[in-house]
């Protein structure tokens, strides 16, 4: 299917609008069971097996709050500076569709948990954006559709579909923004970084890995324009499940330029749900948009209206951990590094491996060095996430303490490495298994050393005149014969001493 979609230059339509953003972020909750029963909600298990009465919405059947999904709600509602409601309910919102068996999901409306906070964002370039939350609120997850048969994976063409409820009634947690307004041309950047933030809250408060490729954290993006100078907002679109970071800021530019053209021509944007396609970072019209009321919203009867005691309340604000930009801070500073460093550091994922490096006893720079050199390498080719990688921080530092003590170079160090990688035991059995030791014993480093300049003579002759910037190739035959297992510089400091020359 290919749409042609007309789009404004992306400067010609911040030159006559301003863009207004709204994000609705899903995040899955990593509670054990199930919002409102026992169910596992462990991932990967076969269709269906993870069901009972409740989650399928059996005549007769009650369901009961998950309370650490409420705990999870509040610690996020708290950490995005939140007010925490003293009562609030669930809601019903009412549709037909074959993954919700329900026929309603276990929402909340108008009573939502947390509301009126904000998350302070860290752009590019150390600038810091303040966005403001509406209302964090709980809900549930929908079963999974699989439409079979067609060429799109969409229902239409599918000859059947298939119906797994396994992740039907898993805890959500939905975070909306207010209105973003104000980042003009940077709209899509805060949009990412926002994004980026929030993944990080989350994954510091330990609620969800919030995996974005794993679906645990997704994110609808609301985009209006309106021109330089008017109040009103425009009508906006909202791109729904986009779930990448990179693709957030993709589907945020693309409707800049797709609402600028249309607008442009005279025509009016439509209030509709949008498609986002990872190809080209293009958007197509999805359904357009029910209004709140049609879902016919109404206090969930079955379940009790949740009070958190004040007491409970304070007691998990004062337990919450440092906040990821405080701590990134923290550690830029005690790391020595620019803010672009830490910023290339943190998009590798390598904050947390990083620290753990250094508590097993690793000298920061060596930390950091091998997790975004070499690490970062072998993620990104077998890719994976770092710490996916089949090396722990205790080994890599390991593999710095031998570096340290001059029993492995760099050259060396890569190969520990690729064995450790290869499964091929710690770093220790691999210096033993592969005979990867420096060779440190002057006398054969001496003899290496003799023998390269014996048969080099021309070379040598060089050198002994005054061409020091040739002892290189007298240095590459000695680690080609001791098998990259000398110490460079000491290699170049005997060679020169044996012809006589001053380094
Ligand atoms: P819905 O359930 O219809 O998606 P919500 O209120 O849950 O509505 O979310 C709408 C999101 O879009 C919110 O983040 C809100 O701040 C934002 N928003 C509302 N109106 C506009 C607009 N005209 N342009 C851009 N964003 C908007
Ligand atoms: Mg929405
Ligand atoms: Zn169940």
């Amino acid at each position: 299917m290919t749409v042609t979609t007309d789009l404004e230059s992306y400067e010609d339509a911040l030159a006559s609008y301003d863009p207004v953003m709204g994000l609705e972020v899903h995040v899955e909750l990593g509670t054990k069971t199930k919002m409102f029963c026992g169910c596992s909600t462990e991932l990967g298990a076969d269709a269906n097996s993870q069901t009972c009465p409740t989650c399928l919405g059996m005549p007769g059947s009650l369901p009961v709050v998950n309370a650490i999904g409420v705990e999870s709600a509040i610690k996020i509602g708290l950490a995005l500076h939140c007010e925490i409601a003293e009562w609030c309910r669930f809601a019903r919102k009412n549709y037909f569709y074959p993954d919700m068996p329900k026929n309603f999901q276990t929402s909340q409306y108008d009573e939502p948990i947390a509301f009126n906070g904000y998350l302070d964002v860290q752009l590019e370039d150390g600038e810091v954006f303040r966005v403001e939350i509406e209302r964090a609120h709980m809900e549930e997850d929908t079963g999974k559709s699989t439409h079979v048969g067609g060429a799109t994976g969409r229902i239409q063409g599918a000859s059947h579909s298939l119906l797994d409820y396994n992740r039907a009634g898993i805890p959500l947690i939905e975070i909306v923004t207010k209105p973003i307004e104000g980042a003009g041309e940077r709209a899509p950047e805060v949009a990412k970084a926002y994004v980026a933030e929030l993944r990080e809250v989350i994954k510091a408060l330990d609620v969800s890995e919030a995996r974005m490729d794993k679906g645990q954290m997704r994110c609808d993006v609301n985009l209006s324009l309106r021109p330089h100078g008017r109040e009103e907002f425009g009508t906006r679109s909202e791109t729904k499940n986009v779930n990448s970071l990179r693709s957030v800021e993709r589907a945020a530019r693309f409707e800049i330029q797709r609402h600028a053209a249309v607008l442009n021509s005279g025509g009016s944007i439509v209030q509709e749900t949008r498609h986002f396609h990872e190809e080209d970072g293009s958007t197509t019209s999805g359904r357009i948009k029910d209004n709140a009321e049609d879902y016919r919203y109404f206090p969930e009867p079955d379940l009790v209206p949740v009070a958190p005691a004040r007491a409970w309340v304070e007691e998990l604000r004062a337990g919450l951990p440092e906040m990821p930009r405080v701590r990134r801070n923290r550690l830029r500073e005690e790391w020595g590094v620019t803010e672009h460093d830490m910023q290339s550091i943190l998009n590798a994922g390598a904050v947390d491996p990083i620290v753990a490096t250094i508590d097993a006893g690793a000298p920061a720079d060596q930390a950091r060095k091998w997790w975004m050199g070499e690490l970062a390498r072998n993620a990104n080719e077998q890719g994976k996430a770092l710490d996916e990688l089949s090396i722990t921080p205790a080994q890599v530092a390991r593999v710095a303490a031998l570096v340290a003590a001059g029993d492995l170079n760099d050259k060396l160090a890569r190969q520990v490495i690729e064995g450790v990688l290869a499964g091929e035991g710690d770093p220790d059995t691999v210096v033993e298994k592969r005979g990867l030791k420096v060779v440190s014993d002057e006398g054969a480093l001496t003899a290496a050393v003799e023998e390269a300049i014996a048969g080099n003579q021309a070379i040598a002759d060089k050198i002994r005149g005054g061409k020091v910037a040739a002892a290189g190739a007298l240095v590459g035959a000695v680690m080609k014969a001791t098998r990259g297992q000398a110490d460079a510089a000491r290699v170049k400091e005997l060679i020169l001493e044996k012809l006589g020359v001053e380094g």
